[in-house]
């Protein structure tokens, strides 16, 4: 039989615990008087966390380590840092120090003591799954998860035996008992993929602590701005860091941000999974993260207008957007975001062919898949969120056939009203 020993792992290069605190204290142990992470802003966070007090020749942009291996005179340091006694780096598979930067900038983000990213967020997403369940355990989630998450509780985890309850996103009491039965994994989403629905974390979070089970939150479209699920009681939060965080859909990535002790066997998966964030990557994720706030708060405040706009036109059936007092999670959203977020959908009177003819007379917003771009992204979900699905899950999922589904970029609200205007009204 072959050893599996749990421990033996060579390459590991990753941060002893305790490092993480240092990591988030940019200032602190500098000269230059800036004053700890925990009394910043959220735009002071996503400047200065997880920048180095001394860049190389006083850079004032860290600088982009391509470098994939790091070399060292010194045996025993090279050992120790190996062993993670000492932080430092030994191949970019492990860790990298443009890497380390946007997880660091996460983690403070977050409110995490740590975070460890991946090369997009569906490795976010699969490499927290397989790191943290085994055969035999049980997941409660919902049926509303992005496409990708969903297929992987549909086909992938039965494979592993893994028991996997998908409850009806609308329906708290049904998650609550479907959790009371048992569970090792509670995975939730807020606001959802593409009907934007609202779960209420805490009040599941704490159900989830009843029976023992770890709670992970995505939380891609509410983002660290939005929403803090580690403060209502998860224990780990993932990211796609191609929709927001970036921003700019110029990279991929994903990211998990906990405590040191959650974070640190996903982190060791990764490493030898190797679905790691490359140093490119990590660099411009770092640049976007750095305006998210900007941009959020520009994109809260156009959805808000896009919604009250769309909810108003004749055309237009019924607006899904959590910041709209009609909205059925709008109670919820209201108690545990600080904004709505920047993606919405609508339904159109008219059908498919009247989404159709809507989409194809945009002339401002992109049509195109993904979200949490500077720039509109416009799509159905059937072709965007919602494509990995078939015909027939798409419809038990309750997606309407005119769903459009709009994330908000960072252009001028009334441009994007004035875009749609334009469209519908030759309906
Ligand atoms: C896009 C997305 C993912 C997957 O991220 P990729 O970077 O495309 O792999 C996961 N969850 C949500 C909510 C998403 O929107």
């Amino acid at each position: 039989m072959c050893p599996t020993d749990p421990d033996h792992d060579a390459g590991h290069a990753g941060p002893a615990e305790g490092d993480a605190d240092d990591n988030q204290e940019p200032g602190s142990s500098g000269s230059d008087g800036r004053a700890r992470p925990g009394a910043w802003g959220r735009s002071t966070t996503a400047v200065w966390s997880g920048e180095p007090d001394h860049s190389p020749e006083g850079a004032t942009v860290a600088p982009l380590f391509l470098g994939v291996t790091f070399g060292f005179d010194d045996l025993d340091e090279w050992r120790a840092v190996g062993a993670g006694e000492k932080p430092g780096h030994i191949y970019s598979r492990n860790t990298n120090p443009t890497v380390d930067l946007f997880e660091r900038k996460v983690a403070a983000l977050e409110g995490a003591e740590r975070a460890t990213a991946f090369a997009t967020g569906m490795a976010a997403v699969s490499n927290t799954l397989f790191a943290l369940l085994e055969p035999g355990h049980r997941v409660v989630s919902v049926k509303d998860t992005y496409g990708g998450t969903n297929r992987i509780f549909t086909e992938f985890l039965p494979r592993w035996t893994v028991d996997v309850a998908l409850c009806d996103t609308s329906d708290h009491d049904a998650i609550e008992s479907a959790i009371d039965d048992g569970a090792d994994l509670v995975y939730l989403e807020s606001p959802t993929n593409p009907m934007l629905k609202v779960l209420d974390i805490a009040r599941l979070a704490e159900r989830a602590k009843e029976v023992g089970a770890v709670v992970v939150v995505d939380n891609t479209f509410a983002t660290p701005i939005n929403q803090r699920p580690l403060e209502l009681g998860a224990d780990l939060v993932l990211h796609s860091a191609t929709k927001f965080l970036g921003g700019h859909s110029d990279a991929m990535g994903g990211v998990v941000a906990g405590a040191a002790s959650e974070v640190e066997p996903i982190f060791r998966f990764r490493e030898i999974n190797g679905a790691s964030l490359d140093a490119h990557s990590a660099f411009l994720l770092a640049r976007g993260t750095r305006t998210l706030e900007l941009r959020v708060e520009r994109q809260n405040a156009n959805a808000m207008q896009v919604a009250r706009f769309l909810a108003a036109h004749p055309a237009v059936e019924a607006v899904f957007y959590p910041g709209l007092p009609d909205h059925p999670g709008h109670d919820v959203a209201r108690r545990q975001m600080r904004g709505f977020g920047g993606v919405l959908s609508f339904s159109l009177k008219g059908g498919f062919d009247a989404m159709r003819g809507v989409l194809g007379r945009l002339r401002l917003a992109h049509r195109a898949a993904s979200l949490g771009s500077v720039a509109t992204l416009v799509g159905p979900p059937a072709t965007t969120s919602h494509v990995e699905l078939t015909a027939e899950q798409r419809a038990a999922a309750g997606i309407p056939e005119s769903l459009v589904r709009y994330s908000v970029g960072v252009e001028n609200g009334d441009d994007l009203v004035a875009d749609l205007r334009a469209a519908l009204d030759t309906l």
